[in-house]
């Protein structure tokens, strides 16, 4: 579904993103730790382009990016993303967010959007809050539309950039649980997490990144318990 190849990324004289190589096969679900700073998020924004990488190769769904804007468009509609702070337009109702870009996008007709959009929100459990604003509801809600959003794009690919994060402790497993329902759906999953309990439930690999590199890339048994190196252990002695 992806391919990183030797990916570098700059911002200016400062060297982000150093030599990244990752494959991830359909259907898999890798969980991205490390410590601030440490370029998880613009390894993600890469992904869908809302960052452009210097050299090296990204190919996405078979199309690799490049320059050629057309393929951006492509790219976008069949990767999904959330954000920490979830991003909903403020303006519109909860049903109007979830419509808005597949009638603008994939040109489906208000109501079989509107069908679609209500089916998501069934799955992310939170129907009952369709005409409401973003405004009303806790974050955990927010969130959960959110990635009733992104679902409505009908991705082949879901990018999570620490979904959890901005919210307080008692809404974090509702959004958890809904991530583990689409990861047993067979959704291919990137999410950057520092929930250890969800990478260890979910994830096929745990990469751990640190000052622009991947360091460490093991399943959640062999990362959490065995991991030989110096820099994943000390992380993991602060998170866990
Ligand atoms: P966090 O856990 O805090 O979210 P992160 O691992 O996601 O951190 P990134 O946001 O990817 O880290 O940032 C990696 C590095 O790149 C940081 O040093 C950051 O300051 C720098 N950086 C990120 N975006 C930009 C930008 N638009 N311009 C300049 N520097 C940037
Ligand atoms: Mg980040």
């Amino acid at each position: 579904a992806l391919r990183i190849e030797g990916m570098n990324k700059y911002f200016g004289n400062f060297h982000a993103l150093r030599n990244i190589d990752l494959t991830v096969t359909r259907g898999e679900k890798i969980v991205v730790c490390g410590p601030s700073g440490s370029g998880k998020s613009t390894m993600i924004r890469c992904i869908n382009r809302l960052e452009e990488h210097n050299s090296g190769r990204i190919v996405v769904l078979g199309t690799e990016l490049n320059d050629d804007v057309g393929n951006i468009d492509e790219i976008r509609r069949e990767v999904g993303m959330v954000f920490q702070h979830f991003n909903l337009f403020p303006h519109m109702s909860v049903l109007e967010n979830c419509v808005l870009a597949p009638m603008l996008v994939r040109k489906l007709p208000r109501q079989q959007a509107e069908e679609m959009a209500l089916r998501f929100l069934e799955k992310v459990r939170i129907p009952e809050q369709a005409s409401k604003y973003p405004g009303q509801l806790s974050g955990g809600q927010q969130q959960r539309v959110a990635i009733a959003r992104a679902l409505c794009m009908q991705p082949q690919i879901m990018l999570f950039d620490e979904p959890t994060s901005a919210l307080d402790p008692e809404m974090i497993s509702e959004v958890l649980d809904v991530m583990v329902t689409l990861a047993a759906d067979g959704m291919t999953m990137i999410c950057v997490t520092h929930e250890m309990g969800f990478a260890r439930r979910v994830a096929d690999r745990v990469i751990f990144m640190d000052r622009g590199e991947i360091i460490e890339e093991a399943p959640p048994e062999t990362f959490f318990t065995a991991s030989q190196n110096e820099r994943t252990r000390q992380f993991l002695s602060q998170i866990l």
